[in-house]
Formats: C-alpha cells, structure tokens, sequence
C-alpha cells in the first residue's frame, strides 16, 4: 500500500448548498486526510487550463462556465492508495450511474455539476496538486 496524495476539488453546487463539511467528512470517514484546502473562484482562464485535457469535448466550455460559477474548495487528500480511493469514494461521473453511498449519488445534481473533482492517476495528481498549492501550503 502506498501513501499518495490527490487533488480534490468541491465544485460550485457544493459551495452553492453548503455542503463542504458534509463532503470533507466523507474523506475522512474513509481514512483521507485533508492537508491542504483553500476555498478559490477560478476564473474562467483558469478552469480553461485545469481543465485542457477535455479541450476537444463537446461539453468543455459548459464545464469552465460551471467551474468559473462561484467559488471551490481546492484541497490536497492523503492516505493509503489515495488518488483510487478517492475515485470510489466520488462515484460515477453521471451522478446516476454513482455506487450507493458515494459523495456524486448523495449529492450530485446531474453529469455537470456532480460536486466533486479527483485527480484519476498519480502523473495527473502530481500536476494539479502543483497547479493549485506550492510544497510549503501542504501540511502532511
Ligand atoms: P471525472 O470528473 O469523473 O474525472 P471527466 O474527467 O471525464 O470526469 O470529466 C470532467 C468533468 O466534465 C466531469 O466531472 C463532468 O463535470 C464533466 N463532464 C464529463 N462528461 C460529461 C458529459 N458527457 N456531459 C457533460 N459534462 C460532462
Ligand atoms: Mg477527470
């Protein structure tokens, strides 16, 4: 097992409903430790380049406007196997499709605003977690 850490995002839905501390319990329920968190308003260049990967996706400039809506809470995760039990402890992207009991099937609204973003490999964790938070920001 290895301690890894991930980059979580509770995205404008989450903010919007008051709803952070219901999600970070979540996190550690499940054994992840926040070590990092700062509470942010992209701007809509922002969520342009965090979000590059999907730039050819049909559903990329709705996703920046989602993201740049209102504020987020960026938040550094750590513990055993974190970047995968992070995904599971989500769910599904469509809120719909989400296991039972998962942060998206209890509250995501709908395929676009389904509360939370996770890093989904270790190369991609190392980039966002630099993107929002500077080594020194990370309380391990
Ligand atoms: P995940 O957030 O589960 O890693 P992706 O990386 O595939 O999912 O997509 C990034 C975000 O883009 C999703 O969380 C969702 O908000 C949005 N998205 C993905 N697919 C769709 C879609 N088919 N229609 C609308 N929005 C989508
Ligand atoms: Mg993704």
């Amino acid at each position: 097992m290895a301690c890894e850490r991930t980059l979580s995002i509770l995205k404008p839905d989450a903010t919007a409903r008051n709803i952070t501390g219901k999600i970070n319990a979540k996190f550690e329920e499940n054994g992840l430790r926040i070590i990092a968190q700062r509470r942010v308003r992209l701007t809509r260049a922002e969520a342009e380049c965090f979000y590059a990967v999907h730039k050819e996706r049909s559903f990329f400039a709705d996703l920046c406007t989602f993201m740049n809506s209102g504020p987020v809470v960026v938040q550094v995760l750590e513990g055993e196997n974190a970047i995968i039990k992070n995904r599971d402890i989500m769910g599904a992207t469509n809120p719909k499709e989400a296991a039972p009991g998962t942060i998206r099937a209890l509250f995501g609204l709908s395929i676009d605003q389904n509360t939370v973003h996770g890093s989904d490999a270790a190369e991609t964790a190392a980039r966002e977690i630099a993107f929002f938070f500077r080594e020194t920001e990370i309380l391990g």
